[in-house]
């Protein structure tokens, strides 16, 4: 085990006063908080910040500290260190300090007081959870991507004790010693074009705060795409019902229908049916490894609400002409 000499760690003399042992720590803890690195830096931020809470969970602590002083000035950091005799006695309860170097928990393992509030509250750092939710995006939104605000309450790590839940030996006013505070907040999310339904959206450090400098978790965005009014999708294909008229379907014409893009215009071929599928290749919704879907027009006869004389005329004409029974298929085998 390592000596761990708790003065040279946050810079200060032996005799320094509780004032400047705060101040030190203050000064420190802002300059290594794991949140304002990236990268490899991060992580040296983070072992020197744990660090840091460790030499001021001691020193700021007079039990703790006339204990540590009580080991004499000759020990140096990094020095190997044996516990004079009696400390090996100390034993260890259920509190999980795995956070804190052997060195310190042999010699404090087993000290009460300071640690009455760190057994729900551990003062190394402590990552964030994710957080999942969903968002709703209409078809359109969904095909086409951009971006979109959403608004979330989130915790954020107190900018008062950066995260330690303290100031020096007391609980961090601000927060209540809980290191963070929650608060509202707005983040703009870029949809991806093409986002599927069900997929995720992973959104790094969005997440709950982590603790004491731990990393934030991060915010997982779940696409929930709403029923749409006209197209209905189907694996990657939409389909969208299409009324036409009887001499519509009858003799053909061309219709304007919407796609996903653009209003197309589509020929109906004469001689349509009822329920008759036209199919408008790559007008659906992008598929997984490229491509796009197909949209189908799907005809549905209707007639007039309303007919006038005129129509009544013509219909009448339709009427006189011969035409197959329609319903000859309901009597098959009985007539
Ligand atoms: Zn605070």
């Amino acid at each position: 085990m390592k000596f761990r000499d708790y003065y040279e760690i946050l810079g200060i003399a032996r005799n320094a006063s509780e004032k400047e042992i705060k101040t030190a720590f203050r000064r420190l803890a802002r300059k290594y908080h794991p949140d304002l690195h990236t990268g490899e830096e991060k992580k040296k931020a983070e072992e020197k910040f744990k660090e840091l809470n460790e030499a001021n969970e001691v020193l700021s602590d007079p039990e703790k500290r006339k204990k540590y002083d009580q080991l004499g000035a000759d020990w140096q950091q990094g020095m190997d260190f044996t516990p004079p005799p009696g400390y090996g006695e100390v034993h260890f309860d259920d509190r999980n300090m795995g956070g804190f170097s052997d060195f310190f928990q042999t010699i404090f393992g087993g000290m009460g007081g300071g640690f009455r509030s760190q057994r729900t509250r551990p003062t190394w750092p402590q990552p964030g959870n994710d957080i999942e939710a969903d968002i709703q995006l209409t078809l359109e939104e969904a095909y086409q991507g951009g971006k979109r605000v959403i608004r979330l309450s989130s915790s954020e790590v107190c900018s008062s004790c950066l995260g330690t839940g303290m100031k020096g030996k007391n609980l961090c006013p601000s927060c209540g010693g809980q290191g963070f505070m929650v608060k509202p907040k707005e983040i703009e999310v870029r949809i991806p074009p093409g986002a599927r339904e069900g997929s995720r959206l992973r959104l790094k450090g969005q997440g709950e705060s982590g603790l004491r400098g731990g990393q934030s978790g991060s915010l997982f965005l779940r696409i929930r795409i709403v029923p749409h009014p006209v197209f209905s999708l189907s694996g990657n294909d939409i389909t969208i019902e299409t009324p036409v008229y009887p001499w519509e379907a009858a003799i053909g014409t061309k219709i304007d229908v919407p796609t996903l893009d653009k209003e197309v215009t589509v020929k109906i071929p004469p001689e349509s049916q009822e329920g008759q599928k036209l199919r408008l290749k790559g007008k659906g919704f992008p598929g997984k490894g490229g491509g796009r879907g197909d949209q189908y027009i799907k005809l549905k006869i209707i007639n007039p609400s309303k007919i006038d004389k005129k129509e009544r005329r013509l219909f009448e004409q339709m009427a006189k002409i011969h035409h197959d029974d329609p319903r000859k298929s309901l009597f098959s085998g009985r007539r």
